[in-house]
């Protein structure tokens, strides 16, 4: 008996590949952004303070624009203490991602002045607070519980929008599934799922044995009437996790299993991973994800950030809100920015989690923010 793909494998092979890439940064990067990179590079972090001329002195730089299609707004303004009430008064309406933005990316890191800065956006300036994460390590009420871990006490469960809560929205109201979910995932998602009346399994260890042997493989437990894939973060994926969902998605439900087809969805893809201290890097869901949608051949649906589905889901609670008054903060731009701009709403990014002003910089400029600034504990200095 033996295990393969098993996720400490995976975070093991991460650091090394992450070492790699720090070296190959340092060898190849560095000449493609003097070459194509520059152009951003100069227009962006001259937001910040100086740059070196091509004399090697250093000069007060001016900072340069690009526009939204979207909403017409300067894109990419820095916010700071001097100009974001200004520009608040634009919004009623702010989306927050978690993590990296009202804590660390390692979950635990406190961010400067967060909770005295929602206090003040909410209680002084009137503004709707809602916070929209792809996290499917928790539940709402563990996120509430975070919260106060962190300070801000004033959070209700209906301003929180969690991946887990719009996937079983997903597979309730929308697929309208009837079979079973087999879930690649947390005891969050399977508690959402089963409050949502779905009926799921698949969460924890696999219960099966472990083999090569073809003969044993055949003798592992299957449902008939698994009608969804649900994938998210999982501890425990291994090689017969991966088998069954390909199964489960590459076959023809059995006859008279009730089911027609099986729908393969992911919480999210676009995470892939964090620093988590002492060098050692941690191998997120999109990671996860990858490896079964490599195994089964097809991309699965997201659910999460950078889908619209999530601002669907707000919309539904909260049907009111105006997207012309509206604006998402996070802290990536593949998830939080992308999200803002698939749903035509601005977006101010953060440096307080995954992306530092190079990573900005070196995007083109569709894919900036309406918005960047160090962390929004910048706003319970600046109103
Ligand atoms: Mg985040």
């Amino acid at each position: 008996m033996y295990s393969i793909n098993r996720y400490s494998k995976l975070f093991k092979l991460s650091i090394s590949l992450k070492i790699l890439s720090r070296k190959l940064d340092g060898e190849f990067f560095n000449t493609s952004r003097i070459t194509f990179g520059q152009q951003n590079l100069f227009s962006f972090v001259t937001h910040e303070k100086t740059v070196c001329s091509s004399n090697n002195k250093f000069r007060i730089s001016v900072p340069t624009c690009a526009y939204s299609t979207a909403t017409n707004r300067c894109r990419c303004t820095h916010l700071t203490t001097s100009n974001a009430k200004e520009y608040l008064d634009n919004y009623d309406t702010i989306l927050l991602d978690c993590d990296g933005v009202i804590w660390g990316t390692d979950y635990t890191t406190r961010i400067g002045n967060v909770s005295k800065a929602l206090t003040k956006l909410r209680d002084l300036y009137g503004k709707k607070l809602l916070f929209v994460t792809n996290n499917s390590l928790y539940s709402p009420e563990t996120f509430l519980d975070k919260f106060i871990s962190f300070g801000y006490k004033d959070v209700r469960e209906d301003e929180l929008f969690c991946v887990s809560t719009a996937s079983a929205l997903y597979l309730k109201e929308v697929l309208k599934i009837t079979g079973r979910v087999y879930i690649i995932g947390t005891r969050a998602m399977e508690t959402e799922l089963r409050s949502a009346g779905v009926d799921c399994f698949g969460v924890g260890a696999d219960p099966d044995l472990v083999t090569r042997d073809i003969a044993e493989m055949r003798k592992a437990s299957f449902a008939d009437d698994v009608e969804a894939v649900l994938v998210g973060f999982d501890e425990h994926l291994n090689y017969n996790k991966l088998y069954k969902a390909a199964s489960y998605i590459k076959r023809q439900p059995p006859r008279g299993s009730g089911v027609n087809r099986c729908h393969y969805l992911a919480t999210s893809n676009v995470e892939m991973g964090t620093w988590i201290g002492g060098g050692l890097y941690r191998p997120t869901t999109g990671v996860i994800v990858s490896c079964v949608t490599a195994a089964c051949g097809q991309e699965p649906g997201i659910i999460g950030k950078p889908s619209p589905f999530l601002y669907d889901c707000i919309r539904s609670r909260f049907p009111n809100i105006e997207k012309a008054r509206t604006i998402m903060i996070g802290d990536s731009l593949k998830s939080d920015i992308t999200f803002a701009q698939n749903v035509g709403i601005d977006s101010g990014l953060v440096l307080s989690g995954a992306t530092d002003l190079n990573t900005l910089s070196g995007v083109c400029d569709t894919k900036k923010p309406t918005f960047y600034f160090e962390s929004i504990g910048i706003f319970a200095e600046a109103l």
